[in-house]
């Protein structure tokens, strides 16, 4: 039995819930790349009182730059920097800033793979990704060890499969991570099962989720905290970004109810929220709020505790697949998504001991029967792979 936990992340002191936030997720170029940035990230951490904080590398900025077109330099002799046209960035700015705010987890600089289409496309983008990668872990590791020697390093993964896992694992062979984290951006429900069973039979204990919240991926980080791994996290801004829409998130389901002031709510819908913010407030009690940064306020309030108490009620009650089935299909409207996550975890469960290939074929073939997952990889089994050792440290 591992732990789950939910991490804030897009806060700033003004915006952060008031609610007990368990985990904070900070960024080098957000939080310390400017000595105003520090200033205010240490306003918001003191405030935040979290019982873990994690701060993330910058690899989604780099990203974003990318896309963007912006200049991108990676000189540890520049300023570490995001502005609008330049950004420069390198594993050793990366652990000296990390080194200011003193987290409990830190992750290394990466370079994060974009969402392609073709298999060609994909290979090719994460062989170039690799050549960037590849040192920056063993550079990222070095610096940690050096300036932050306590801090748990975890080491980010950009793979679009798990032949792209066997390669990039073997080549960071001597990085001794305590945890890994991963994108799951454009990643199924079944794909994400199917890495967090190769994390298992692999050893690593420790996996961080980045930029996720949604239904079905905290069921399945439901069941690996129960079943797979010690320690189960991600994080997301979207209890802020859906604010930011005027969005009402559920706390059942995580569905989303538009509340800006010209939607017409049906009188007959209900708000059951048992939140302290909600409680006894209808739909359009919350719609006709005023000022507008009133509302926002209010909806970021409550669209935090929505993803949070989600998170820990589905793990307090989902200590077994035939409890967490009872618990979704109390909560959510979408009856078909829990047969179909079910029907994933079920399978999961009984070959997450077998060599992975099997599972990976049963996941492909589609066991809840509705859409067809294709899950790009090996084809071939070439090993035997219950629980074999890593380089990590714990
Ligand atoms: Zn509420």
């Amino acid at each position: 039995m591992g732990q789950l936990i939910y991490f804030c992340a897009g806060a700033d002191a003004i915006n952060l819930p008031t609610s007990p936030i368990d985990g904070l997720l900070i960024n080098v170029l957000d939080h310390g790349s400017t000595p105003a940035k520090i200033k205010a990230a240490r306003k918001m951490i003191r405030k935040a009182n979290s019982r873990h904080k994690m701060e993330d590398s910058g690899g989604y900025p780099l990203l974003k730059a990318e896309e963007k077109g912006k200049v991108i330099t990676f000189d540890p002799s520049l300023p570490l920097k995001n502005t609008g046209k330049a950004l420069n960035i390198s594993p050793q700015q990366v652990m000296e800033a990390n080194a200011i705010h003193q987290p409990d987890i830190v992750i290394g600089l990466d370079w994060p793979i974009r969402k392609l289409e073709t298999d060609i496309q994909k290979q090719l983008e994460f062989y170039k990704k690799l050549e960037f990668n590849v040192p920056w872990a063993f550079e990222s590791f070095a610096w940690k060890n050096a300036l932050i020697p306590s801090v748990q390093y975890f080491q980010p993964l950009q793979c679009y499969n798990l032949d792209h896992l066997d390669i990039y694992l073997n080549k960071i062979r001597g990085v001794l991570f305590d945890g890994v984290s991963m994108p799951v951006r454009n990643i199924k429900a079944a794909e994400l099962a199917l890495f967090l069973v190769s994390f298992y039979q692999r050893g690593i204990t420790r996996v961080h989720l980045l930029g996720t919240s949604s239904f079905p991926v905290i069921v399945i980080c439901v069941y690996a905290a129960w079943n797979l791994l010690d320690w189960v996290s991600l994080d997301s801004t979207t209890w802020r970004y859906a604010a930011d829409k005027e969005s009402f998130i559920s706390p059942f389901d995580l569905s989303r109810t538009d509340l800006r002031a010209y939607v017409q709510v049906p009188a007959t819908k209900l708000n059951p929220c048992p939140c302290p913010f909600c409680r006894g407030r209808s739909f359009q009690s919350i719609q006709a709020i005023a000022p507008r940064k009133d509302k926002l306020q209010f909806l970021r309030e409550h669209n935090w505790l929505a993803i949070a108490n989600l998170a820990n009620e589905l793990y307090a009650n989902g200590y077994t697949i035939p409890n967490l089935e009872k618990e979704l299909r109390f909560r959510c409207r979408n009856q078909r998504q829990v047969e179909s996550l079910i029907q994933i975890l079920s399978v999961v469960d009984a070959l997450k001991d077998s060599d992975i290939s099997l599972l990976q074929t049963v996941l492909a073939s589609n066991p809840s029967g509705r859409q067809r997952t294709r899950l790009a990889g090996r084809q071939t089994s070439t090993k035997k792979c219950p629980r074999q050792p890593t380089g990590q440290t714990t």
